[in-house]
């Protein structure tokens, strides 16, 4: 067969594929071409973004090539979650991992060597253990290495065992490898082809927007004042989930501790718990039985839970890569999420001394930077986002704030001089909360002490709440007016730039800080209401029914159907077998399983209707 002809046969049956297991109608851009090299048998890396759709691009490959294919994976979490995926879509698959029995393996084994897997997943110590003693007559179709930039040590997310992989090419020389990921800096890029010894592989790169989920960025606006707007956010989504990260385990805690209070139903995840209360939690989480986990980074990584519409970030996060991933996580299906970051000084400092304590500062510290950039913008935000994964955007997004609201710029060098001038006085010895103290002219019993009060500037910027000074210090910072010494107890200090400042040589524009009105109602974007064909109370009944199919086969509800599927039900309204099988994510099995029963409801639903009237 000519490769023509040949890539023409691949395309079909992969079409045929992603309909009849997946219920999809079409690749992705992108996939198909991934899916046509694997199938020839070469190495490629895929570069997508956190529900971009990866997945995809190794089980279709999986389902057409004879033999089964091995998926590396980091998280036995994350494992047990695309297992159970995928037999609820009809495809045998397994993971073999630390957790499991004698009798739970030796099923696996029985079943490799009857060659009855299509896919099986392993942690990547594991499988350097099974590499060795794999039978030669095993035959596997192909390697995926997920999460693949854990190999790097320049990644965010090294796992030293990821480094042994490169024995999969040694042993297997013939066995195409697709190493895939979400992180797309080059460093980390180049060293996933190097370290897996790939063949002069294909890099594909998709685009890392993510147009649906907006952008927020809010100054800290104080403890208090922050914790309700958390909860005006969970609020506005009272059916639906959500995640607060957190930079610490204790902080975790406390929020958890905060929210549950305030009466919403909550988990917490960070790596300090048991593995078991790990597991609880993330099984509560996507069962829907709590609304909002509060977490280290250690949460999220390979959760397809894909209706969590919001993603907040209680602090700046430590870099751009961590930062996307975690909000990535949110509206997975498509449908409008948000994603709100809080950002303080206190960040900053916080943030600098776990960099000081870190073994790449140098690397560590321009990424810190980078990320400030983001949070501290005043052009379009999703622009910084993917400039920095080097994609080029020629318009502004109209889903950050920087767009909704651009910010009003006043003159503030007089605001500045002010500051800078009570930092001059000071002897530049103070940090910026006793600063903002001493411009506000607190009675602050330390201040006295230290004689502050008799300086000058003191209480010179009292027309100023203690929020605005924060923002202003901060955009003062951004700058280049002033400097944080975090090898001083974080005292302030006066750059040359700032020097020039208050000597009044250079005029310095500031961005008016707004005060936040509490919001209740959905932002434009975010309501899938508006949707006027998709019947609420349809839609709602449908829910129920899902929740119970669910826990009668022991699944989360989205491994059912996802919200999206539910929402083209409750619009489609199919009432027979083939009318359900043609709706977005219905596959041949699951239409199968579930058409009676959702066709029943749907009905039902019509004929209370017509005797309503
Ligand atoms: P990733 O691993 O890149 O984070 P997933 O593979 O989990 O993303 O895919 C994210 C979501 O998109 C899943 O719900 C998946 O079923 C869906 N998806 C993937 N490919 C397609 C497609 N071609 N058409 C429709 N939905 C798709
Ligand atoms: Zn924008």
């Amino acid at each position: 067969m000519d490769s023509e002809a040949k890539k023409t046969l691949i395309d079909t049956q992969a079409l045929g594929i992603l309909k009849r297991f997946f219920g999809y109608d079409s690749f992705r851009p992108q996939q198909l071409d991934i899916v046509r090299t694997v199938c020839s048998g070469l190495d490629c890396v895929v570069l997508m973004p956190t529900g971009g759709g990866k997945s995809i691009c190794y089980q279709v490959p999986a389902l057409l090539l004879p033999g089964v294919a091995i998926v590396v994976s980091p998280l036995i979490a994350l494992m047990e979650d695309q297992v159970q995926a995928l037999i609820a879509n009809g495809i045998p698959a397994a993971a073999l991992h630390s957790n499991q029995s004698d009798a739970q393996n030796a099923e696996i084994y029985e079943a490799l060597r009857r060659g009855q897997l299509k896919l099986l997943y392993i942690s990547p110590e594991r499988l350097m253990l099974e590499l060795e003693r794999w039978p030669a007559s095993m035959k596997v179709s192909l390697f995926a290495v997920d999460e693949a930039h854990c190999i790097s040590q320049w990644g965010h997310d090294f796992r030293p065992e990821y480094t042994q992989l490169a024995r999969i090419k040694t042993l297997f020389p013939r066995v195409p490898v697709i190493a895939l990921t979400a992180t797309a800096d080059r460093l980390t890029r180049d060293d996933i082809s190097r370290q897996l010894a790939l063949q002069q592989p294909r890099v594909f790169i998709s685009s890392f927007d993510r147009p649906n989920i907006s952008l927020t960025v809010k100054q800290n606006p104080g403890k208090a004042q922050k914790l309700k707007q958390i909860c005006s956010i969970i609020d506005r989504y009272p059916d639906d989930s959500g995640i607060v990260y957190c930079l610490s385990r204790k902080a975790a805690e406390q929020m958890a501790a905060d929210l549950q209070q305030r009466g919403y139903r909550v988990a917490v995840y960070h790596a300090g718990l048991s593995a078991s209360e790990r597991s609880s939690a993330q099984h509560r989480f996507i069962h829907g039985d709590v609304q909002v986990v509060c977490a280290t980074i250690a949460f999220g990584m390979g959760i397809d839970k894909s209706n969590i519409r919001y993603v907040i970030h209680n602090n700046l996060p430590r870099n751009i890569e961590g930062y996307y991933q975690e909000i990535g996580r949110a509206g997975r299906d498509g449908l409008p999420a948000e994603a709100v970051m809080f950002y303080s000084f206190q960040d900053i400092i916080t943030l600098q001394s776990f960099i000081d304590e870190s073994g790449q500062k140098t690397l560590n510290q321009e990424k810190l930077t980078r990320m400030r950039e983001y949070a501290e913008s005043s052009v379009c935000r999703r622009r910084v986002l993917l400039s920095y994964f080097s994609e080029e955007s020629t318009t502004d997004c109209g889903n950050c704030d920087v767009c909704r609201q651009p910010p009003l710029r006043f003159d503030g060098t007089v605001v500045a001089q002010k500051a800078l001038s009570a930092i001059i006085r000071t002897g530049q010895t103070v940090a910026a909360n006793m600063l903002i103290d001493i411009l506000r002219g607190s009675a602050r019993s330390e201040l006295f002490a230290r004689g502050f009060d008799k300086i000058k500037t003191y209480a010179a910027g009292r027309d100023l709440s203690f929020a605005e000074w924060r923002a202003y210090l901060s955009q003062m910072l951004q700058l280049g007016l002033i400097e944080i010494a975090y090898d001083e107890n974080s005292h302030l200090k006066v750059t040359p730039h700032g020097m020039r400042v208050v000597r009044g040589l250079e005029p310095v524009t500031l961005a008016r800080y707004v005060v936040e009105k509490p919001r209740t109602e959905r932002p434009a974007a975010a309501k899938p209401a508006t949707d006027a064909t998709v019947n609420a109370d349809l839609l709602h009944r449908l829910k129920a029914l899902r929740a119970n199919v669910a826990k009668i086969h022991g699944l989360a509800p989205y491994m059912v159907f996802s919200d999206k599927t539910l929402r083209e039900i409750a619009k489609e309204q199919p009432t027979s077998r083939w009318e359900f099988e043609q709706i977005y994510g219905i596959g041949e099995y699951k239409a199968e399983k579930y058409w009676e029963q959702f066709t029943r409801a749907v009905r039902l639903w019509n004929s209370s209707l017509k005797n309503k009237d």
